[in-house]
């Protein structure tokens, strides 16, 4: 029958499956609790201080009633196809906004993103030959860790803005103020987005046929032309064996998988479900999950909550990760080793890359452990410039990426995917591209309430590099 142990967690020194659904832990005053529930133990970061806990109680609980976002089925298959990955078959391509704001789940918007994912998918897949797992940082991208907890303007200081789905982003008290209800709002505004992603992708423009309308209705660019002749090929290629009388269902839709990180307790714990088929937990929030840098502790909160459900989970590593810590990472979130449970990406910085992962690859391959590696080449390469935004070289982004790629190509192991902050939309966030964006360009349309995302012309022209390196 069901046992636990006193201290520490039970599943992983039993050996007991993460998929088992009966998975108490006894705490400290001897009573039993679900170990789904056992975080609440644990030392925990980045959450807000809601002013009022019955209110967050009751929004949690109306969450816990809704309908689920996505199926166990789906991530089911999303684990399969990462597992290809892991192996070298696949390549997973993660994109979306740093953080999805509830102003900006529009048609226009959600579309632009999502064409833009697809384009960015035909180039690698058409440049690699090689699947590709496509994966929106959508549909549930709201809350952000900080580097503070508060935020100075003058002479004022005020509660640091942690997403959309915590707080507003104007610096006034009554906006800065952590609102439960955002958290309903939350549900509802993914609910949308994810019901938009999937018709769009379900419903015939996600077709390969229509490869060239992807592109259109974006500001005619050098990455667009070369985009255009690619899409001639294809079409070409397409026209060809209809010809020659291929049938072609399995080009009418695509899978589009949704990912976020796994932040905010109140609204992940509520999401998560017991599966009817298989009575194991999946977070019905999104797809694919993933643990912070900032929030990776062994034995913190997050880390404990996501090794107890099915969900594929991925682990930001920053520079300063270990061997040992990646060791201890693997054994607590992937102890049976599943193919595609766990997803390792590495944002260490392009001046750190190729010093910080050849470690972590070499001890890799002395471990049974076959994470899938991905790359954010984003999150290392901040800079502030002189006249105050925040952003990141597009050469910087492109220098980690090669850097990624020499590092597996130097160990053996496999560059499996690319996780990047991306927008469909003409923004100035990110310095350089072919349209040698400046500082001062900046000004024109920087609209990113945090990190600086790729525009439509600079994620294309990243995916055209990365399809080169890929066929490398
Ligand atoms: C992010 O993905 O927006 C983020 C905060 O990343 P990291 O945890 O790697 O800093
Ligand atoms: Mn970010």
């Amino acid at each position: 029958g069901p046992f636990a142990l006193e201290t520490g967690i039970p599943h992983f020194r039993t050996g007991r499956s993460v998929a088992d659904p009966i998975d108490p832990v006894v705490v400290a005053d001897d009573s039993v609790i679900s170990g789904l529930d056992y975080w609440r133990q644990l030392p925990i970061k980045q959450q807000p201080s809601w002013p009022d806990a019955d209110a967050v109680a009751r929004a949690s609980a109306q969450i816990a009633s809704f309908p689920p976002l996505v199926f166990a089925g789906e991530v089911d298959i999303l684990r399969e196809r990462l597992a290809r990955a892991a192996s070298g078959d696949a390549f997973l391509l993660q994109g979306g906004d740093c953080a999805e704001t509830f102003a900006g789940a529009t048609a226009d918007q959600i579309r632009n993103r999502v064409k833009t994912i697809l384009q960015m998918a035909v180039v690698l897949t058409y440049g690699a030959s090689m699947p590709v797992i496509k994966m929106g940082r959508m549909a549930g991208q709201f809350a952000k860790p900080r580097s503070s907890d508060t935020e100075t303007r003058g002479d004022v200081t005020l509660p640091a803005y942690r997403g959309d789905i915590v707080n507003g982003y104007d610096f006034t008290p009554e906006s800065r103020r952590a609102d439960p209800a955002r958290l309903v709002e939350g549900y509802h505004t993914a609910a949308s987005t994810l019901n938009l992603i999937r018709a769009f992708t379900q419903g015939g423009f996600a077709d390969l046929r229509e490869v060239h309308s992807w592109n259109k209705g974006f500001a005619s660019n050098p990455a667009n032309h070369r985009y255009e002749q690619l899409a001639h090929d294809i079409d070409k290629a397409i026209r060809f064996m209809e010809a020659a009388g291929a049938d072609f269902d399995e080009l009418k839709r695509v899978e589009f998988y949704t990912g976020h990180e796994g932040l905010l307790m109140d609204y992940e714990r509520p999401m998560t479900r017991i599966d009817s088929r298989t009575g194991t937990p999946y977070n019905t929030s999104s797809h694919f999950l993933w643990i912070g840098e900032r929030t990776r502790d062994l034995d913190g909160a997050h880390v404990d909550f996501l090794s107890r459900v099915r969900n594929p989970i991925g682990v930001k590593l920053g520079p300063t990760t270990t061997p040992e810590t990646m060791q201890k990472l693997i054994d607590k979130l992937d102890p049976n080793r599943e193919p595609g449970r766990l997803t390792f990406i590495t944002r260490m910085g392009a001046g750190k890359i190729r010093d910080a992962l050849p470690p972590l690859l070499e001890a890799i391959k002395a471990t049974d452990a076959n994470p899938l590696w991905v790359t954010d080449p984003m999150h290392g390469n901040g800079i502030t410039t002189p006249n105050g935004y925040k952003t990141r070289r597009f050469d910087d982004v492109v220098d980690e990426v090669k850097g990624f790629f020499e590092a597996h190509r130097h160990a053996g192991t496999h560059p499996g995917g690319i996780h990047v902050e991306l927008t469909g939309d003409d923004v100035t966030e990110c310095l350089g591209g072919s349209e040698q964006l400046d500082e001062a360009a900046l000004a024109t349309r920087y609209e990113s309430l945090c990190d600086p995302r790729l525009n439509h012309m600079q994620s294309l022209e990243l995916a055209f590099l990365v399809a080169e390196e890929l066929a490398k």
